[in-house]
């Protein structure tokens, strides 16, 4: 978008958060470029390409059982019957004779069932006299084999592009005997906090000061395999200063985060370098908590200026920069999952803007979600932010929630 289409847009309504969310994608180009690393690597990364089976999973027929194999041709389960056991199978050795009518082998969990055998019976259901194995009747035959191809056929498609690899991903994949996998290249992101008024643990706390604690929560919040993340500190409240960070950080990321300044106030000039040193697709959303939250471009680096108040940081990066970076690294997501609850407390807002309130999400006994307000929900209260569970969300129009009401949760 050119600056000057925004600046029209400026005195249009504020963007829903839908609108923002979808001028988000239409403007990102995910990220294509892809590495070659090992398996053991791979917790958390994004698939390139799918990966298809080199081979049939189970590789051979396998005992699912500590029993004994036999054939059950010519057999009956009428009645009682005796085998003589001719060897043992173990998991990794496999049994290399000839098994005849009449005859059995021991077979422990995973050992190779012998060519002609079709059935295990486990262990706990016979007798045993030395080398003759007595089975009851009613036993089932042609049961217990792990049949080769079961689990995966050669060629089937284990994990598709775009996935992101969890733990029983890499034992898939390792059961398979993929050793290394292409993943999306990492995304690199830097982040900022912007106030004269910041100072940083360990410094003495005076009158005007506070604590920068929303570089804390961008450093938890941006734990993810897939991001190469650089604290980048504090930029003071100074536009020339704020104008050569970001366009120095540009350069080197591919997206840049600050928080803080991106509001109206006469020390606010994120928007107005963004427009300098780039441009800004939108700068103010219809949500609470995190109305001014600029989004834009300084060359190839997508930028995105954050409300300084520390709720509004954590809701803006999970409503909206989630997903952004997400769809950046190519991660196929699905829609978050909203659980309606019964709020158990009456809520208030003003209509115009979506909120997401914080609440504790609970589940009675009878299996019904209940919710309630976590305290009190400026933006600035990370108390109550810290004993949530959820956003309660309320669409633009509600003005009121009575006890009893069903509202839409999202859980953190
Ligand atoms: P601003 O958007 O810069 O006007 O900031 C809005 C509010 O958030 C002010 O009360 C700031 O002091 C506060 N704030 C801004 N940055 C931080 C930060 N890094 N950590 C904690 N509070 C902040
Ligand atoms: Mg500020």
């Amino acid at each position: 978008m050119s600056i000057e289409s925004c600046v029209i847009y400026e005195k249009k309504p504020l963007l829903s958060v839908n609108e923002a969310q979808e001028r988000i994608s239409a403007a990102l180009t995910p990220l294509t470029q892809s590495e070659l690393i090992p398996l053991k690597h791979a917790f958390g990364r994004t698939l390139a390409q799918t990966i298809y089976a080199p081979n049939n999973l189970p590789f051979a027929r396998n005992s699912a059982m500590d029993g004994y194999a036999f054939s059950s041709q010519e057999m009956s389960t009428n009645s009682p019957f005796t085998l003589t056991q001719i060897g043992v199978v173990f998991a990794g050795s496999p049994f290399n004779g000839q098994l005849n009518k009449g005859e059995c082998v021991r077979i422990f969990t995973g050992g190779i069932v012998p060519d002609n055998a079709d059935s295990v019976i486990m262990q706990e259901q016979v007798n045993t006299q030395d080398s003759s194995i007595h089975f009851p009747s009613d036993i089932q035959f042609g049961k217990n084999i792990r049949q080769i191809g079961e689990d995966v056929c050669v060629g089937d498609p284990l994990c598709l592009a775009h996935k992101t690899l969890s733990a029983i991903d890499l034992g898939f994949l390792a059961s398979a005997g993929i050793e290394n996998v292409n993943v999306i290249r990492k995304l690199n992101i830097a982040y900022f906090s912007t106030g004269d008024e910041l100072i940083g643990l360990g410094e003495k706390l005076t009158i005007g000061k506070i604590y920068d604690s929303n570089r804390y929560s961008l450093h938890g919040l941006l734990q993810n395999p897939n991001y190469e993340v650089f604290d980048g500190g504090v930029i003071a409240d100074n536009r020339d200063l704020l104008k050569q960070t970001l366009q120095q950080a540009a350069e080197k990321f591919d997206v840049v985060i600050t928080t803080g300044g991106a509001s109206v106030g006469d020390a606010d000039y994120v928007k107005d370098v963004l427009t300098e040193c780039g441009s800004v697709n939108f700068w103010k959303i219809a949500m609470k908590p995190g109305k001014p939250l600029a989004f834009g471009r300084i060359g190839h680096c997508y930028f995105f200026g954050l409300p300084g108040n520390p709720v509004a940081v954590t809701t803006t990066f999970d409503i909206i920069l989630k997903p952004a970076l997400r769809y950046l690294t190519s991660t196929y997501s699905k829609k978050p999952l909203l659980f309606s609850a019964c709020c158990t407390t009456p809520l208030n807002k003003s209509r115009g803007r979506q909120e997401f309130q914080r609440g504790i999400l609970t589940q009675r006994p009878d299996g019904v979600l209940e919710v309630a307000t976590s305290g009190h929900q400026g933006s600035h209260v990370l108390s109550s932010a810290s004993a949530a569970n959820c956003y309660i969300i309320l669409d633009e129009d509600v003005t009121h929630v009575a006890s009893g009401d069903c509202v839409n949760v999202l859980l953190f």
